[in-house]
């Protein structure tokens, strides 16, 4: 037992203690004067469309009601532009929700949740949480998942897999080809989720299209946000789709008015105003391919990035690739020994890594 539980006032789970608290990307620590970005959490640097603002404000005059618990209007919004039947949409609490719902109606204590490491830090939390046993398989060298040795990795306690696709912090997707590849040779019964938190942001044509995979595969079940392209991180809306029986199934687990009405209605707006809010997402993935094309000039080999982030490998020297970033107001997110992940955020931003990324040296 640890120092902080032996002092604890209450008995806490064991489970805790192997916890690390999630870290939120924080605020920029910039020398006073400069002009700081936040570039650490993936976030969309354009505020909400005003449209969007516009159902907000008019949602935040109900608060003193309850949200609807059906969420009719979304899931029908959602499956519009999914082409899908409406009760294969779980709108959830941001897509770190839905994860939760998904671990809480597959894992039991002991069993086995298999995924690419390193991923996205939330997956050994919602394990653990669970008493979920972690199988972490580690990348290739370009940043991708090792798809056959997940396989391999899949035993009779496996009860979950989780697939990043593109992944953060890495930014690679899986391709059609190896997503179909995999999901015939994992058992038909165990639950299989692709996680596109980033997925409006790929421009590769070998890209997976998940949602078509589900139809021959009921056991996989595609999870989407509307933190990231849609800009909304800040309402907590994000949903899965998924065979009707499972959908039922991660419905039951969600904590009960988790999704407020001020997040559907904003949602449902946002799935309105989708070819506007597509051109910002054009632009920022134009952005990124500048950027990733200024750092290769600069003999930087990055792993490819589908996603609104990029991802520096630097291994040891990530505390001075750090305060380098900072020095000039960009705050972004360490992963201690291993690299850092940097979002692509506005123009002004994204000129001050290129400068700071040339100056430090591939
Ligand atoms: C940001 C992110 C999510 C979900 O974020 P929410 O704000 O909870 O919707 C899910 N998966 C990955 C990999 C992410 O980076």
């Amino acid at each position: 037992m640890n120092d902080e539980n032996s002092t604890a006032p209450v008995r806490l789970r064991a489970a805790l203690d192997g916890i690390a608290a999630y870290t939120p990307g924080r605020p920029p620590r910039t020398p006073e004067g400069v002009e700081s970005f936040k570039l650490s959490s993936n976030e969309n640097p354009y505020p909400p469309l005003p449209s969007v603002r516009k159902v907000i404000d008019q949602a935040g005059a109900r608060v003193n009601t309850y949200p609807g618990m059906d969420l009719a209007e979304l899931r029908e919004a959602v499956a519009a532009v999914s082409f899908v039947d409406p009760a294969m949409v779980v709108p959830g609490p941001g897509s770190s929700g839905v994860l939760q719902q998904i671990v809480a109606a597959t894992v039991e204590p002991g069993d086995d949740v298999v995924y690419a490491w390193r991923s996205f830090e939330m997956y050994p939390i919602l394990v653990s949480l669970a008493d979920g046993r972690s199988v972490q398989v580690p990348l290739l060298p370009d940043g991708r998942h090792d798809l056959a040795s997940m396989a391999a990795a899949i035993t009779a306690r496996t009860r979950l897999v989780l697939l990043c696709s593109p992944n953060n912090p890495t930014g690679p997707v899986i391709t059609h080809e190896e997503a179909a590849e995999f999901l015939a040779e994992v058992p038909a019964d165990v639950l299989v989720v692709a996680d596109e938190a980033y997925i409006e942001f790929s421009r590769d044509p070998e890209v997976a299209d998940m949602r078509a995979l589900m139809e021959r595969h009921p056991n996989l079940v595609v999870a989407r946000t509307f933190s990231k392209a849609y800009g909304l991180a800040g309402l907590r809306v994000g949903y899965a789709l998924a065979h009707p029986v499972v959908a039922e199934a991660l419905a039951k687990t969600r904590m009960p008015f988790a999704v407020t009405d001020i997040a559907q209605e904003a949602a449902v707006a946002s799935l309105q105003a989708r070819d506007e809010l597509f051109t910002r997402v054009e632009e920022l993935v134009a952005e990124r391919e500048r950027v990733v094309a200024s750092l290769a000039e600069a003999g930087w080999r990055l792993p490819r990035s589908e996603a609104n982030f990029v991802w520096f490998p630097v291994g040891e020297r990530t505390p001075a690739f750090v305060a380098a970033c900072e020095a000039v107001g960009l705050s972004v997110r360490p992963f201690a020994g291993e690299g850092v992940r940097v979002s692509v955020g506005a123009p002004a931003a994204n000129d001050l890594l290129i400068r700071v990324a040339r100056e430090f040296g591939a």
